[in-house]
């Protein structure tokens, strides 16, 4: 017996074609139509419809923008591939928030657990780890900075030395990601740091110049972009440069380029309850950007309290 006819079966040809056609096109006006359209606005000839929309959406991003600027320091945590509900559940719980609103604090679960963290976030920000370059398409297992921005999303952390070096993500991809975010209004939260082997031979000034300039995109400033100098031989290993130099690196950083002047720029590898309020207290330093200690709640709320 055959399924009886309905109209989503005998689509008649005119039907068929509208249904195949993108929903864009479809609705694009035809000559005809646009002659029987009484204009309500009548836009002045240099102003046409696109104009006037950019306006509108830059003037909309400026307004829902985080505006960097009115906090004083940033604590991030970056969970890496850690935690689960119950540890979310329990970590939160536990968490007690500094009094002083001009800390910014910045939770970035797993991609699977951003949906749940939102939900539950109070007085902190959620950040993702990671988002792609492309704005969509077939790229299977990729999340795309619309989706980010559908949870809304304020932070995602991009060009991690973990990414670098296990995915071997790029400057270019770093500078891709960091467009796509901003165009998003999520704040890039962008890596960058050297290695052992580099710092040995004493590059590490030329390796971050080439991170900075080749990583960090046109669309980039001091309102949208936040950078965190991360060593990658101090990352989980315990083992921090000396305050001194932590300090020197972050002006370097500041200076050897006007554009980065403004730059809020988090320090990160090793941070620890014992050493957070010493580093983050250095005069260019804004911030820090926590692994390991950030996965335990009173280890994270003695680093935020300072
Ligand atoms: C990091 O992975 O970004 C990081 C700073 O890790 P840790 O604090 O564990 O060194």
């Amino acid at each position: 017996m055959g399924v009886e006819d309905t109209e989503a079966t005998t689509l008649s040809e005119l039907k068929k074609l509208e249904y195949l056609e993108p929903p864009l096109k479809k609705n694009k006006l035809t000559p005809n139509r646009i002659a029987n359209t009484n204009a309500i606005f009548d836009f002045p000839k240099l102003l046409n419809i696109n104009m006037v929309a950019s306006i509108i959406i830059v003037s909309i991003r400026e307004i829902i923008m985080i505006k960097l600027d009115s906090f004083s320091s940033f604590f991030v945590a970056n969970w890496k591939l850690n935690g689960n509900f119950k540890f979310i559940d329990q970590f939160i719980n536990e968490l007690k928030l500094p009094e002083d609103k001009s800390k910014c604090v910045v939770i970035c679960p797993s991609s699977i657990h951003l949906d749940y963290t939102i939900r539950k976030k109070n007085n902190f920000y959620v950040g993702a780890q990671n988002v792609s370059q492309h704005k969509e398409g077939a790229y299977t297992g990729e999340i795309s900075c619309d989706s980010l921005s559908e949870l809304k999303i304020d932070f995602c952390i991009v060009g991690h030395s973990e990414r670098r070096q296990i995915y071997n993500e790029t400057n270019t991809d770093v500078s891709l990601k960091s467009f796509q975010l901003i165009n998003s209004n999520i704040v890039p939260i962008i890596c960058i740091g050297e290695t052992l082997e580099e710092k040995e031979k004493g590059k590490t000034n030329d390796v971050l110049v080439k991170q900075l300039l080749d990583g960090i995109s046109d669309t980039s400033n001091s309102n949208n972009t936040i950078i965190a100098y991360e060593p990658v031989w101090a990352i989980g290993t315990g083992l921090t440069p000396s305050l001194k130099e932590i300090d020197k690196t972050h002006e370097f950083i500041k200076t050897q380029n006007s554009k980065f002047n403004n730059y809020k720029i988090l320090y990160g590898g090793s941070v620890k309850s014992n050493n957070a309020k010493d580093i983050v207290s250095l005069s260019n330093v804004d911030g820090a950007l926590v692994g390991g200690a950030s996965l335990k709640s009173d280890e994270f709320t003695k680093i935020i309290e300072y």
